[in-house]
């Protein structure tokens, strides 16, 4: 036998298991349910990997879980026929931590109190680890099915871990903990004890669906085909009646496939029986994952074909913007050994996705309607993905928009949908106005909104970067358009009102018209256009870009993710009735050369850039102007 070797954890793996030792939860017992978990996940694995690799199983048939205790040397052990790791699988998953998110989640967590990092923890779920709180040593020892040698890995979880080669008889993973002293109130029960282990199982791991027996240490092996009863029922919960399973049920199960460790927000089930027959039990989570931006991020939904499994995240039943959604679809109809090549082929399978895709969107609709408070909940945390669907998927958009909801002028504390927004719109209005930006309050803060709010006309506040994208794709609502109060020219009040403005603009053009040309000249390719508008009331300028171009959101977007925005000019606006605008209309008037003129432009320019969010081109050159002027006139 070769010699140990000893390892580090990966530093984010050493963060997380920290945290599990100095341990968060007091609920110390869901060890056994993430060991169980991932006994069922390895067996899963092993099946789904047999069905095109017979070989793989050899002369065992057998997929089982025991759980051994042994009371005297105070060590529980669970072993499991599964897939096993081979050597570099032990040190890619157990020593590190490889789910994208990982770290910023980790920064995130530095700073906060115990109850919000054992939530984040939570959602991310930290399974094989939680080990470490009812042990104060690990071992495991594994071997990769359709392998020879098998591996042994051992920790205390201070930072290191050995690793050695080591006989294993049988394929599969044996995971031995060394059970620290009991301590009931701190929730370390006597986990050698058959009543606990039975009680936990039953509890948490009831539904999985291999046999889980339970040994003492020294009894004869007592397998499944020895008759050991099982603990568990094995049934699959989806294909029990309703009235069978409780909440704690379906929860503990959602736990399991998802690996998140909060209670999901909501589940719902249903079944088509006909052509097509399928089974389907859906959950929407409580929390957004780590990953659910990341294009590495696992999504789909668990396909069982006659309650066997045969594809973990089964990407195909699930369109992306419904990403979210966790569960299982058991399909009578497809065959055990379908590839993936043809799952995308398969008609079945596009009929199933249509299907899940008008099922979820109903029951999100159903949500938003009977019970507005977990809507919200959910909106806020999935909100974001939903819109990908509007902006993306043409047949979903109408069914999706109603499910909308938008920070608006109307209520600083709660959001709104289309339908409300139409209802309070103005008789004469027939578009519906917002405006993009980095954040609510650099929304509101705009001068773009102040003729609205003089109006007090309703714009929408959107700052999640896929809005622009989302407005764009949407183009209008039950028949009125979407109007960005940022862009081209913007109609308010009645049709007389509007004319009645336009006709002073216009008088007024012809007054201004020495100080425009002067600014324009000055600002040079900085501005297309500088022009009078109706669009403020406290602000001196404001900057727009033409109805065609794209927004200074947009250009931030793309600049941010490395894009190259073309060089678009604005079209800076001046308020005629501002002061400052009538006294530097009056020195322009009193003398064209005026040094300080160009100061004021830039100024204005500058001032105007800053209000909308955007940078300022030339910081220095600002800042020049800024202090002549000042020096100036102090
Ligand atoms: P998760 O289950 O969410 O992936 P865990 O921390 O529970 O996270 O497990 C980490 C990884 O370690 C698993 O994804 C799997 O690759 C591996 N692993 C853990 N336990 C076993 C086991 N019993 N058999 C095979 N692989 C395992
Ligand atoms: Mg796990």
């Amino acid at each position: 036998m070769s010699t140990a070797e000893t390892m580090r954890f990966q530093a984010e793996a050493r963060q997380v298991l920290d945290l599990m030792i100095h341990s968060l939860y007091t609920n110390k017992e869901i060890f056994l349910r993430e060991l169980i978990s991932n006994a069922s996940d390895a067996l899963d694995r092993l099946r789904v990997e047999s069905l095109t690799n017979e070989n793989l199983l050899g002369k065992d048939k057998l997929f089982e879980i025991v759980i051994e205790a042994d009371s005297d040397a105070r060590t529980l052990t669970v072993h499991d026929s599964g897939i096993g790791m081979s050597r570099q699988e032990v040190i890619d998953h157990i020593g590190t931590i490889a789910r994208s998110g990982t770290r910023e989640l980790l920064e995130g967590l530095k700073d906060q109190p115990g109850e919000l990092a054992r939530k984040m923890i939570g959602q991310f779920g930290v399974g094989f680890y939680s080990a470490f709180m009812a042990a104060d040593r690990v071992s495991l020892s594994t071997r990769r099915a359709g392998e020879a040698g098998g591996t042994l890995w051992e920790s205390d979880g201070n930072g290191e871990y050995t690793l050695s080669e080591a006989e294993k008889f049988r394929r599969g993973t044996s995971i031995t903990l060394h059970l620290k002293p009991v301590d009931e109130e701190n929730g370390i029960e006597d986990f050698t004890r058959e009543w606990v282990v039975r009680r936990i199982v039953k509890q948490y791991s009831d539904f999985v669906t291999y046999p889980i027996t339970f040994k003492e240490a020294g009894q004869a092996a007592k397998t499944v085909e020895a008759e050991a009863k099982p603990i568990n029922s094995m049934k699959p919960i989806w294909a029990r009646p309703s009235s069978d399973v409780t909440d704690e049920d379906y929860t503990e199960f959602y736990k399991h496939i998802s690996h998140d460790w909060n209670a999901p927000l909501k589940h719902f089930s249903f079944k088509a029986e006909g052509r097509i027959e399928y089974q389907s039990l859906l959950y929407f989570p409580s929390e957004a994952p780590m990953d659910l931006f990341f294009d590495t991020g696992r999504f789909g939904l668990q396909l069982y074909v006659r309650q066997v499994l045969i594809m973990e995240n089964c990407e195909e039943i699930l369109p992306r913007y419904l990403r979210f959604v966790r569960g299982v679809v058991d399909s009578s109809d497809l065959p055990l050994n379908i590839s993936r090549q043809r799952l995308q082929e398969d008609r079945h399978i596009t009929q199933i996705r249509k299907w899940i895709a008008r099922k979820v969107i109903d029951a999100l609709t159903e949500l938003a309607r009977n019970d507005t408070e977990n809507y919200e909940k959910l909106w806020n945390q999935f909100g974001r993905v939903l819109k990908e669907g509007v902006s993306f998927d043409v047949e979903a958009r109408d069914k999706l928009s109603p499910l909308l909801r938008f920070d608006s002028s109307n209520d600083a504390d709660r959001k709104t949908t289309l339908a409300e927004y139409a209802s309070r719109m103005k008789p004469e209005q027939n578009e519906i106005f917002y405006l993009t930006g980095e954040s609510r309050r650099t929304i509101a803060d705009s001068p773009h909104l102040e003729a609205f709010a003089a109006h007090d006309i309703e714009v929408l506040f959107l700052s999640d970067p896929i809005d622009e994208m989302m407005v764009g794709a949407l183009d209008e609502y039950e028949g009125k358009k979407l109007k960005s109060v940022g862009k081209g020219t913007v109609a308010i009040g009645g049709k007389e009102e509007q004319n009645e403005s336009r006709k002073d603009l216009n008088a007024r053009q012809v007054e201004y018209l020495d100080l425009m040309t002067l600014l324009k000249a000055k600002l040079g390719s900085d501005v297309r256009e500088v022009r009078l508008t109706n669009r403020l009331t406290d602000s001196a300028a404001c900057l727009v870009v033409a109805d065609s171009d794209m927004s200074p959101q947009l250009e931030r977007i793309l600049r941010l993710q490395g894009g190259q925005p073309p060089d678009q000019q604005r079209i800076m606006e001046l308020n005629p009735d501002h002061d400052i605008v009538k006294k530097l209309k009056a020195r322009v008037d009193a003398d064209k050369d005026d040094p300080a003129i160009d100061e004021f432009a830039e100024l204005l320019f500058g001032g105007a850039l800053l209000a909308e969010g955007s940078e300022l081109k030339d910081p220095a050159r600002f800042n020049r102007a800024l202090s002549t002027l000042m020096s100036r006139h102090l």
